[in-house]
C-alpha cells in the first residue's frame, strides 16, 4: 500500500491551510502518521487518492450511520439543490425535520436548527443562562461540546472550582464561570451544587462520553444529576451530538430513561451535511428570540440541503430493525477485537453502547477521564497504523469512538478482525 499521493497532497495543503487540515484530529498527529486524503466514499468504505480502499470506522466522526453516499440521502440533497440552495426564509422542510425530532426525542418539545454541534452547545448554554439568570455552568472532564470559549476549559487546581482555559485566546474571566468535575462522580456534583447551586445555570454532559474514547455512565449517575438539578433549579443539558439517533431514535436519554431539560443534536441528524440542533422543554425554548429575549440566529440555519439530508436520514432510521442490526454489528466487532488482543495477551478494556465503541489499550477499568488517559497511546498508534495498512480505517487517536453503520457487512468486519489478529501479534 503506497500513500505517495496523500503525502504530496498533505505537503501542498500545509502551504495554504494551518496544519494542512480544517479540523485538528484529521492531521493524524496522535498516531505518528500522515493523513490519507480521501477521494470518495461508498457504503462502508472510503477510497484515498492513491487508490487504497478502507473499511471506515470513523464514519465522518459519527454522522454517517447509514454509510457513505446512501442513495436516499443523495437523492434528497440533489432534489433540494435543484430547487434552490438557500432562501433565508422559512420552508416547510424545516418544520418536517423539527417534527421528526420532537416525535423521537423524549425531552424535546421544541427545537431550533443551527449549523454545527459547537453552535448548538454555545446557544443552549446562553439559553440556560438567560432562562435562569445565572452565569456558572458545570461540565465534566473529558466531555467535549465543541470549541466555544466557555467550554474549552479544564479543572482548576486545588480546592478552587474555577475552571482554567485549555486554549490560548480563551479569557480566564470567561473560563472561571465553568466548573469542571470528574465524569461519573455524582457525589462531587452534589457537593458543589449544595455549596453554590443557586449560581449555576446548567450542567452539561455527554450522557455517554464519546470524546475520551467511549465511556458510558455508571448506574445512578444520570439519575443523580437529574435529581440534583431539580432540587437547585439548574438546567440539565444532554449533549447528544454523537448519541442522538445513534443509540436508538430517542438517543441516550431514551436508552437510560433519564430526560434532560435541553438536548443538543448534530452529526446524525444532518445526514453528513452541516447541521446542529438544540431543543427541550417548550417553557425554556420560549426564551429564544424571536419568541423571547435570548438572541440566536443563523444565515444558513435550517439550510434546505442539510435539512433534506436530515429528513432522508431520519426516515431510514425509523424503519424496523435498523438499531437491532447496528447493535449486532457493534457486538461482533467488539467481541472480535477483544479476542484478537486476548490471543496475544495484550491488555485492553472495551466499552460499547450499540454502534459506538472503544478499545482502550489499558489493563484497568475505565470510567472517567483520569482512568481513560492512563491508556497506552503508543500501542494504540501502532495498532492504528497496522490496521490502516491492512485496509481498516479507525480513528487516528486512542480517545475516540469506533462507529459501525448499517452499510457495514459481516464480511467487512471479518476482514477487519483478521487484520487485527495479525496486527496484535506484531505489537
Ligand atoms: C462533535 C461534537 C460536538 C461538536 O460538533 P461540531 O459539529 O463538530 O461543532 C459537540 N458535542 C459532541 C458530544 C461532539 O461529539
Amino acid at each position: 500500500m503506497t500513500s505517495d499521493k496523500s503525502a504530496a497532497a498533505f505537503q501542498e495543503a500545509q502551504k495554504y491551510i494551518p496544519g494542512g487540515v480544517n479540523s485538528p484530529v484529521r492531521a493524524f498527529s496522535a498516531v505518528g502518521a500522515s493523513p490519507r486524503f480521501i477521494r470518495s466514499g461508498k457504503g462502508s468504505r472510503v477510497t484515498d487518492i492513491d487508490g487504497n480502499e478502507y473499511v471506515d470506522y470513523v464514519c465522518s466522526w459519527g454522522p454517517l450511520i447509514l454509510g457513505h453516499a446512501r442513495a436516499s440521502v443523495v437523492a434528497a440533497v440533489k432534489g433540494a439543490l435543484e430547487t434552490g440552495s438557500s432562501f433565508g426564509a422559512p420552508t416547510e422542510r424545516e418544520t418536517d425535520l423539527a417534527r421528526k425530532i420532537v416525535e423521537a426525542v423524549p425531552s424535546i418539545e421544541k427545537v431550533r436548527l443551527v449549523n454545527s454541534g459547537t453552535e448548538a452547545a454555545m446557544s443552549a448554554i446562553r439559553l440556560a443562562r438567560g432562562f435562569t439568570g445565572r452565569d456558572k455552568i458545570i461540565k465534566f472532564e473529558g466531555c467535549y461540546h465543541g470549541h466555544a470559549d466557555g467550554l474549552l476549559v479544564a479543572a482548576g487546581s486545588g480546592a478552587t472550582t474555577l475552571g482554567v482555559p485549555t486554549s490560548p485566546g480563551v479569557p480566564a474571566d470567561y473560563a472561571k464561570n465553568t466548573i469542571v468535575l470528574p465524569f461519573n462522580d455524582v457525589n462531587r456534583v452534589k457537593e458543589v451544587c449544595d455549596a453554590e447551586g443557586s449560581d449555576i445555570a446548567a450542567i452539561i454532559l455527554e450522557p455517554i462520553a464519546g470524546n475520551m474514547g467511549v465511556v458510558p455512565p455508571v448506574a445512578g449517575f444520570l439519575e443523580g444529576l437529574r435529581e440534583i438539578t431539580k432540587v437547585h433549579g439548574i438546567v440539565l443539558i444532554f449533549d447528544e451530538v454523537i448519541t442522538g439517533f445513534r443509540i436508538g431514535r430517542g438517543g441516550a436519554q431514551e436508552h437510560y430513561g433519564v430526560t434532560p431539560d435541553l438536548t443538543l443534536l448534530g452529526k446524525v441528524i444532518g445526514g453528513g451535511l452541516p447541521v446542529g440542533a438544540y431543543g427541550g422543554k417548550a417553557e425554556i425554548m420560549a426564551h429564544i428570540s424571536p419568541e423571547g429575549p435570548v438572541y440566536q440566529a443563523g444565515t444558513l440555519s435550517g439550510n434546505p440541503l442539510a435539512v433534506a439530508a436530515g429528513i432522508a436520514m431520519l426516515d431510514e432510521l425509523s424503519k424496523p430493525g435498523v438499531y437491532e442490526q447496528l447493535e449486532s454489528l457493534g457486538a461482533i466487532l467488539a467481541a472480535g477485537l477483544e479476542e484478537s488482543a486476548r490471543q496475544v495477551d495484550i491488555p485492553t478494556f472495551h466499552t460499547r453502547v450499540g454502534s459506538m465503541q472503544c478499545m482502550f489499550f489499558s489493563s484497568s477499568k475505565i470510567w472517567n477521564y483520569q482512568s481513560a488517559t492512563a491508556s497506552n497511546t503508543k500501542r494504540y498508534a501502532a495498532w492504528f497504523r497496522g490496521m490502516l495498512d491492512r485496509g481498516s480505517y479507525f480513528a487516528p487517536a486512542q480517545y475516540e469512538a469506533a462507529f459501525v453503520s448499517t452499510a457495514h457487512s459481516a464480511w467487512d468486519i471479518e476482514q477487519t478482525l483478521a487484520a487485527s489478529i495479525d496486527v496484535m501479534k506484531s505489537l
